[in-house]
């Protein structure tokens, strides 16, 4: 006989329900019961036992023009239930608190040393500009703390070559041990910017990878509509993958790695190189390659400057040659770029797409749709609400310390 355990089919249907109502604000019982093929005395109970929860409000009759009774609308309570979502990156800390229906509520920003930052400044500032800042009854759903790293679920260690971290840190338990009464979850920047794209801007393909291109290079990939591996989404190490088995040493141990070749820093670098040797009259040519952003090379472009033309197609190229190899394995159906690299443009979409057709596997690269990311500077912290509220949260237990990597 199989003992169906009914604890674990109310929760999951209580997060069905709930997650239903985050994505299509306003839905009414009916249209859950529709959606969710539970009856409607299921769905009823279920809805009032989250607004008693105070998950979920109702927000009253609907102004949608009927003939009888107009449905109630339902909404996620993000009035009173927040995630706090802290932002760690070579800058400094940005501690977000977010509605549970996705709204930026609050935000503030601190840098840091980088060099003499300790673990205990960062605990304060997430006591003060999160855990203080939930105030009376409110509820605090849970902490996620985003880095731009790899986060080692055995080890339990954060591993980066953009933030300053030592090799066998022990922030995550440190962290965890200083918020031990609230579920804490530490998410991938490039993920959670995943997480973000696929929700908010309803992509429909099932396997797409996103790219994120800053200093460093990053990738997360959706297989048949879930991460590939797990949900801080580090399949890959994808800014080490090597382009150039000849090429100048990576820290992390690879020659010729992906970041060093396409990441903001490299742009710099071959901007500087190509007006030494061929361009000393381009407008960029006297400009420390340490400067030389995205956005900087962009408007050289817009000014026809043939030194930065030159290099942005050097990285097209480049960036072509990866993402093929990357189509060749896992074959997507969408590939979106994001992160500053995008502040590239239209030529540089062109340049990867040209080179794309010109060297991939046709078959493939053919069917492959390449766009840049629609969703904003606030796609990071929302992503990781989001993920959290979707992969994480259990509904029926109180918030315990709960540790998600
Ligand atoms: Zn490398």
């Amino acid at each position: 006989m199989k003992i169906v355990n009914q604890q674990i089919i109310k929760e999951t249907n209580l997060k069905r329900i709930y997650t239903t109502i985050g994505n299509e604000p306003g839905i009414s019982r009916a249209q859950l019961a529709k959606e969710t093929e539970l009856s409607r005395a299921t769905v009823s109970s279920l809805v009032d036992e989250l607004i008693r929860m105070r998950f979920v409000v109702d927000g009253g009759a609907s102004d949608i023009n009927s003939i009888g009774r107009r449905p109630n609308m339902l909404f996620v309570n993000d009035a009173e239930t927040f995630i706090g979502v802290v932002d760690w990156t070579g800058e400094g800390i940005r501690c977000v608190i977010i509605g549970a229906g996705c709204t930026i509520v609050k935000e503030s920003f601190s840098t840091f040393d980088l060099q003499n930052w300790s673990i205990d400044e960062i605990c304060n500032q997430i006591d003060q500009n999160i855990i203080s800042e939930i105030k009376g009854d409110n509820i605090l759903l849970g902490l996620c703390i985003v880095v731009p790293a790899m986060i080692d679920p055995v080890s339990k260690q954060i591993i980066s070559t953009v933030i300053n971290i030592e090799e066998n840190n022990t922030i995550v338990s440190e962290l965890k041990k200083k918020f031990k009464d609230i579920p804490v979850a530490f998410l991938n920047d490039t993920a959670c910017l995943a997480y973000a794209e696929k929700i908010f801007s309803n992509i429909r393909e099932s396997n797409f990878v996103y790219v994120n291109i800053e200093e460093g290079v990053g990738a997360t990939l959706f297989m048949n509509g879930e991460f590939l591996r797990g949900s801080n989404g580090m399949a890959t190490q994808f800014g080490h993958f090597s382009i150039d088995r000849n090429g100048p040493k990576c820290r992390c141990g690879n020659r010729g790695c992906f970041e060093l070749m396409v990441g903001e820093n490299a742009l710099g670098h071959r901007v500087e190189q190509l007006a030494k040797d061929k361009f000393p009259e381009s407008v960029l040519a006297h400009i420390p390659s340490k400067e030389i952003k995205f956005n900087t090379v962009r408007q050289a472009v817009n000014l026809k400057d043939e030194c930065a033309i030159t290099a942005v197609s050097m990285v097209a190229e480049d960036l072509a040659f990866g993402l093929n190899n990357l189509i060749s394995l896992y074959n997507p159906e969408l590939i979106v770029l994001g992160g500053r690299g995008a502040q590239l443009g239209d030529y540089f979409m062109s340049e990867i797409k040209k080179n794309m057709l010109s060297n991939g596997f046709t078959r493939l690269v053919n069917n492959v749709s390449l766009r840049y990311a629609k969703q904003n500077e606030n796609a990071k912290v929302k992503g990781a609400a989001k993920i959290y509220l979707d992969k994480f949260l259990v509904i029926t237990e109180n918030p315990t310390g709960d540790l998600f990597i």
